[in-house]
């Protein structure tokens, strides 16, 4: 039976387990799992727990009447349960993530460490003030890295995530062109190429969205977005350095013109991992710019959460900043929240959140900017930045790098479908991938390069860790160019093979429902 390149055979092929040549379906170390409703019975528990004592229950109507028929399992097919089906994930722990636009970075231990110490881990959002002066200490002296690193005047630290911040920052706008009795201001200007929060944010916050387009080279057309500007516009949303990967050069010229026209600029910072150190937005004439620090400082995210989205601010906006903020007077922290707030505060348009924000981000993004010290930060992006670029000249022999020629790329390289044979796509490169053993890069985005592989490999990641993805990526692609059909039907080792995606996506099975008696197994 002949190998192809890849190693993989035809009868190797497993649709979902079921034509797997073992009687358990399992393949050695690739357990398979079933659902735990499959496994677990409601007669079965890990835990013994009392007869409650008779009681009349005040529930009424509202009583339950019939089992809750939660599947239960012991103790140690529990473990096995979630152990089994953590297996079937990837996670920066096993290997490189090439995601573009995620900077998804290694996590270093020392920071869980801090943010497992009690006096951070357990504290209590409500504990009087004298009681969390160590937790508060670590709030201010990040939010003055924060502060310092981007240039600019004042930082919001509560907002929980990206996309969050950029809520904050629209927001912040929005209340200081109200209060300059602006409100007709209604339009942001966002590039073609931004991330979709971007868009979905300023629509939100009751903006309309207008686009610009890309030059050619991959940045924000600059004449036609000045062009744009007049008293209609609140602002402008850029990305920089842009989901291209690019650098912004005009974003200094952008900003004094959208001042002269009386709008703000909201710069997305979620790529600060490429110029932390060596740039400061501030310089730049940027009004609000919010950092993830679950990219650039390295907490830990995927699955949604959990993230931290800080927000910093131009003095032109300092004084519409939502509260809480942590302030030091003759050595004690203070926190400003409506009550207290003084008159710098006075035009605060509210709060983001219940609370303070994400203590554990906190703790984990001091720890690491402290470990890194303000010279290891600056290497941080040089070192992502030398990444991203020796990607980019490995594979633009074999894959199409659409703005390869106009010069070196920041953290992120960008690559296109262009050279591919008929008939395959992006798609096939990023499956064919998962049978190397690897998360693929982010496909398909940004929107402005047909069939975008976006790859952002950061600097946490060895020489020879790039060398094996870029012998993966490379072999795949060339697998791709010379039109071998088994990488069309690939993954063919993950667990399940490849989906119909548009009907995973349209019509997710999300409830488990128990089968009829006889119906078949449920797949
Ligand atoms: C990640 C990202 C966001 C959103 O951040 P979240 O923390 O996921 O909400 C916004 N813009 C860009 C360019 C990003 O990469």
């Amino acid at each position: 039976m002949a190998i192809n390149q890849s190693g993989w055979r035809p009868e190797m092929s497993a649709k979902g387990g079921e034509t797997a040549p073992t009687f358990t379906g399992n393949k050695a170390l690739m357990l398979e799992e079933k659902l735990i409703f499959e496994i677990g019975s409601s007669e079965t528990t890990g835990v013994e727990v009392a007869e409650p004592v008779a009681a009349t229950s005040r529930l009424g109507d509202l009583a339950r009447t019939a089992p809750i028929g939660l599947p239960g399992l012991s103790e140690p097919e529990t473990v096995r349960h979630y152990t089994r089906l953590s297996r079937q994930n990837y996670a920066i722990d096993l290997g490189l993530f090439p995601l573009g636009s995620c900077t998804m970075k290694h996590n270093p231990r020392l920071n869980e460490k801090m943010a497992r110490l009690p006096g951070f881990a357990d504290v209590h959002p409500l504990q009087p003030i004298d009681t969390v002066q160590g937790a508060l200490g670590v709030i201010h002296q990040l939010a003055h890295w924060l502060v310092t690193l981007t240039g600019m005047h004042s930082v919001a630290m509560s907002p929980k995530a990206g996309a969050h911040g950029e809520l904050c920052g629209i927001l912040a706008i929005k209340a200081a062109l109200e209060a300059k009795g602006e409100g007709q201001r209604r339009i942001i200007l966002v590039p073609e190429s931004a991330h979709g929060t971007n868009p979905a944010t300023a629509a939100f916050a009751g903006f309309a969205v207008e686009d610009i387009p890309a030059t050619a080279d991959g940045r924000v057309d600059t004449d036609a977005l000045i062009a744009r500007l007049g008293p209609d516009v609140a602002g402008v949303m850029i990305t920089n350095p842009n989901t291209c990967g690019l650098f912004e050069r005009d974003l200094k010229t952008i900003s004094d013109a959208v001042h002269a026209a009386g709008g703000y600029v909201y710069c997305d910072g979620a790529n600060f991992n490429a110029i932390v150190g060596r740039v400061r937005p501030g310089d730049l004439g940027v009004d609000a710019m919010h950092i993830n620090l679950h990219k650039t400082f390295s907490t830990p995210h995927g699955g949604g959460g959990p993230g931290s989205g800080p927000v910093v601010f131009s003095e032109r906006l300092t004084a519409f900043a939502p509260l809480p903020f942590v302030e030091e007077q003759d050595g004690r922290y203070e926190l400003v929240e409506e009550e207290n707030a003084g008159e710098h505060h006075a035009q605060s348009f509210g709060r983001m959140v219940a609370f303070h924000g994400q203590m554990g981000m906190f703790t984990r993004a001091l720890t690491y900017i402290l470990s890194h010290g303000a010279d290891g930060l600056r290497q941080v992006a040089e070192d992502a930045v030398l990444n991203a670029n020796y990607v980019l000249r490995s594979l633009e022999d074999v894959l199409d790098a659409p703005f390869g020629k106009a010069g070196p790329c920041m953290h992120e390289a960008l690559f296109s479908d262009a050279n591919l044979a008929d008939g395959f796509s992006t798609l096939d490169v990023a499956k064919g991938l998962i049978d190397e053993g690897f998360h693929p890069m982010t496909v398909y985005f940004p929107l402005v390069v047909h069939g975008a592989m976006l790859v952002e490999p950061t600097e946490t990641e060895s020489k020879a860790a790039l060398d094996q993805f870029i012998g993966a990526l490379r072999s795949v692609a060339e697998r791709a160019k010379a039109g071998d059909a088994s990488l069309k039907s690939a993954p063919h080792f993950a667990p399940r093979a490849r989906l119909d995606e548009t009907l995973a996506a349209r019509k997710p099975k999300l409830v488990w429902k128990e089968p009829a008696p006889v119906a078949q197994a449920a797949e």
